[in-house]
């Protein structure tokens, strides 16, 4: 894949390029179903990630298909949401960790010490499972990263656009001046994904985001992620496998090694794992006998 002249630009010094080491891509041989993804926007490979002397989850590799939502199962504990979270640099800001092995963004290393990790957060946005909006209003909530940004442009309507994205604009345009805390907790969600796509995002990364919502706010979230995958590609760590199944795209499938580094057992298109798996843990696990 070629970056295209819309492809983002991560690097805080693009001159200081020159000299750098080519990508590292990992092996092409794949047991698992790795690489099979077409078009992929953000690539891993052979990625494993460090708490100190323990390893979270050791040599994955993934492709993250563009425009489509691909869903991160597996026990809990096996290491999905240290892995999401090196998608956009977030384990950085955890004292103690590191990252072997490459992930790519447009087939740029972003772990390369020229690049800006707070650009690739900007470009990788994150929405978390518990709702967090600040002790602000709606429309602030939403204005925070744009205004963060030195954003130039039309901040009211870029708010109005994003809060319409996020499929709650009706609920909340009489009230932008509330305070984002006074919302449901579905709204709150909803509202954090608005936050997160003001910023003009490419990728979005959901960590359990329906963890905490009632079935009906789930289902709208749902919903909400089938269209906003028509502008966005979503990565989401989910616990649901009823979730997996309806939401997503593409499903990888995690386990816990001896060591209880997290690995991938198998990866394909959603209807594969959940209808004919190739792996029979893959087949254990979501029929539920174990997890
Ligand atoms: P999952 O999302 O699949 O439940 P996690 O990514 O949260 O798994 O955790 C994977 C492993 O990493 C677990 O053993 C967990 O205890 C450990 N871990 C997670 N966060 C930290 C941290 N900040 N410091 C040390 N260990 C952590």
């Amino acid at each position: 894949m070629n970056p295209t002249a819309t492809a983002p630009e991560i690097t805080s010094a693009p001159t200081e390029r020159e000299g750098t080491p080519a990508i590292r891509v990992g092996s092409t041989a794949s047991t698992d179903g790795a690489m099979v993804a077409i078009d992929p926007v953000i690539q891993l490979r052979d990625v494993s990630f460090y708490y100190n002397a323990f390893r979270a989850v050791k040599n994955i590799t993934i492709d993250v298909p563009t425009h489509q939502i691909t869903a991160l199962i597996g026990p809990s504990g096996c290491g999905k949401s240290t892995l999401l979270r090196t998608i956009n640099r977030m384990n950085d800001l955890i004292p103690g960790t590191r990252v072997e092995g490459s992930v790519t963004f447009h087939d740029e290393d972003i772990y390369a010490s020229y690049v800006d990790a707070v650009e690739v957060r900007r470009r990788i946005g994150m929405v978390f499972q518990k709702a967090n909006p600040f002790p602000k209003s709606i429309y602030d909530n939403v204005a925070f990263g744009p205004r963060l940004n030195g954003y130039k442009g039309d901040l009211p309507a870029l708010v109005e656009s994003s809060l319409k994205r996020a499929a709650i604009w009706d609920e909340v345009k009489d009230k932008l001046k509330q305070s984002g805390l006074s919302l449901s907790g579905g709204q709150q969600q909803r509202l954090c994904i608005a936050r997160a796509i003001a910023t003009e995002p490419e990728v979005i990364l959901m960590d359990e985001p329906c963890s905490a919502l009632d079935p009906r706010a789930t289902l709208q979230i749902e919903e909400l992620m089938a269209q906003l995958k028509e502008n966005f590609t979503i990565v989401i760590v989910t616990h649901n496998m009823q979730q997996a199944a309806r939401a997503s795209d593409r499903t990888v499938f995690l386990n816990m090694a001896d060591d209880r580094a997290g690995y991938v057992v198998e990866q394909a298109p959603t209807i594969e794992i959940f209808t004919n798996p190739k792996n029979q843990m893959t087949e254990d696990y979501v029929s539920g006998r174990f997890g």
